[in-house]
């Protein structure tokens, strides 16, 4: 039987952690600030971004969701971020993505201030974790750091394959991993005999956005899996090449009508020593780490 890791359970024990130290803060008047800037009504945006402000108000952190219409100007969210910047109560900034089209998305992630860019997007962060150096790291990637930390799996000296190269989710992985040791590759579609490759994998971490793209074959038997991804799927026959035989999750895609899936095929998990399911995996610790990055970022400005 393969272990599931959870990374519910994980994220609620990293979130008591930050909330102990909001409590600490507070003791010297310091009260950690988020601002979050959501331009649009993307539903899944809008999902994410209030579930992070509700985080916030949880575990005693300030946040303000700040909402330009959807007609916003680049020159208008490059003002507005520099109003962020600027502000002493706000401690960190999160501009969710998507942003709309006639917004220059790459200038304005980089007009957030390196030590306020609690997403790890900022390109000084990017090379500060590069470097070895104190840095805001990406959440997601932190994620699959500490879910292999807390789950006692051995990184040091350990084959690392990660799937996926960007610059939010596959290259940070990579990084955070080799910090800790491991002996790491990275692969993308450009990869030959990929296969080949995932299959000398202790720890696999699959950051693609394919649904169901790791099958069994390309997993070494006992690897830790790490689940990066989310895709919704809608149609009952790709349902049923991944879920066929799950009354379970059959009865929520009747209800609901769509269902996620990761990037690992349901089969792969079954030759995994450990994994991180999907949904319940990687995912919670996203905000989990976007909360400890912002409580860092509070304590590193002011040089706590
Ligand atoms: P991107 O689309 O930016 O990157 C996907 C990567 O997968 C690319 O490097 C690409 O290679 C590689 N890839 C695509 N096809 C293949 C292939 N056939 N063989 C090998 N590699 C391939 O995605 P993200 O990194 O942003 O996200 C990855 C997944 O993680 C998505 O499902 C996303 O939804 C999920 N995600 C989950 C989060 C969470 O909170 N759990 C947070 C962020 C993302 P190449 O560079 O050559 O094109």
């Amino acid at each position: 039987m393969s272990r599931i890791l959870d990374g519910t359970a994980i994220a609620a024990e990293i979130k008591a952690e930050v909330a102990e130290d909001v409590k600490k803060l507070a003791e010297q008047g310091i009260k950690p600030g988020l601002a979050a800037v959501l331009v649009g009504h993307d539903p899944a945006s809008e999902l994410y971004v209030r579930s992070k402000v509700k985080t916030c108000g949880e575990l005693g952190l300030f946040s303000e969701m700040i909402e330009p219409p959807e007609t916003v100007t680049t020159e208008e969210t490059l003002k507005l971020v520099a109003n962020l910047n600027a502000r002493e109560d706000v401690d960190g900034i999160l501009i969710q993505l998507p942003l709309p089209k006639q917004v220059d998305t790459k200038l304005l992630l980089d007009s957030v201030m390196p030590e306020k860019d609690v997403d790890g997007f900022h390109p000084v962060n990017a090379g500060r974790l590069q470097a070895g150096r104190p840095a805001l790291a990406p959440c997601t990637p932190s994620g699959v750091v500490e879910i292999l930390k807390r789950s006692g799996i051995p990184i040091a000296g350990q084959r690392a394959v990660v799937v996926g190269r960007s610059d939010i989710v596959g290259k940070p992985a990579a990084m955070l991993l080799l910090h800790e040791n491991a002996t790491v590759t990275i692969c993308h579609s450009k990869t030959r005999d990929l296969p080949e490759v995932t299959r000398e994998a202790d720890i696999l971490v699959a950051a693609i956005g394919r649904p169901g793209f790791i099958t069994p074959e390309m997993v070494k038997p006992g690897a830790t899996v790490i689940d990066v991804g989310i895709n919704r799927i809608t149609d009952p026959v790709e349902f049923e090449k991944y879920f066929a035989g799950d009354g379970k999750r059959a009865d929520i895609f009747a209800r609901r009508g769509s269902t996620i899936v990761g990037d690992v095929h349901p089969k792969a998990f079954e030759i995994a020593g450990a994994y991180t399911p999907v949904p319940g995996g990687v995912g919670p610790l996203t905000i989990a780490m976007l909360m400890a990055n912002t409580v860092r970022a509070a304590r590193l400005r002011r040089g706590l």
